[in-house]
C-alpha cells in the first residue's frame, strides 16, 4: 500500500451514515469498492470507541481526500451532521477531540492544520456537514 509523503493535515469527515455504523461496515463498503482496505486512519463509532484503519504508524496513505491523500491523516466520526438525529454524540466528541489533540501535539502542528473535508483536497462534498471554522471549535 502506497505510503504518506508526510503529513500536514488532518481531515475530520462524517460517515454521512446512521449512528450505529460501525467500523467494521464502513470497511466493507470500501472493500466493495475494490480498495484495500477501510481509506481512514480511523474511525470515532457513536460510543466513542476509536477503531484504527489504515496504519498511521506505519505512514500508509489513506484513501479519504482525494488531492491531499499523500499530505493528510483522515478520521471518519460515524453519523450523519444532515440529520439532526444522526448527529456526534457527546462520547465521540471526546474521544475524536483526543485523537486530534494527540496529533496536533505528536506532529508538532497548529489547530489551523484541521479541516473539514469539504474544505481540503479537491472532491466536491458537504462532508462532515459543517464548516470547518465551527468543527475547530467543537473539537479543538
Ligand atoms: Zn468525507
Amino acid at each position: 500500500m502506497a505510503k504518506l509523503e508526510r503529513i500536514d493535515l488532518i481531515v475530520v469527515h462524517h460517515s454521512a451514515s446512521p449512528l450505529t455504523t460501525t467500523a467494521a461496515e464502513i470497511r466493507e463498503w470500501h472493500l466493495a469498492k475494490g480498495w484495500d482496505d477501510i481509506g481512514y486512519h480511523a474511525v470515532c463509532e457513536a460510543d466513542g470507541k476509536i477503531v484504527e484503519g489504515r496504519d498511521l504508524q506505519d505512514f500508509l496513505m489513506g484513501a479519504q481526500a482525494q488531492g491531499v491523500n499523500q499530505r493528510s491523516a483522515g478520521l471518519c466520526i460515524v453519523g450523519d451532521l444532515r440529520k439532526p438525529s444522526s448527529s456526534w454524540t457527546g462520547a465521540q466528541i471526546v474521544s475524536s477531540r483526543e485523537w486530534i489533540r494527540a496529533g496536533l501535539l505528536f506532529l508538532g502542528m497548529t489547530p489551523d492544520r484541521v479541516k473539514g473535508h469539504r474544505d481540503a483536497g479537491t472532491t466536491r462534498t458537504e462532508c462532515p456537514g459543517m464548516s470547518t471554522p465551527a468543527l475547530r471549535q467543537l473539537l479543538l
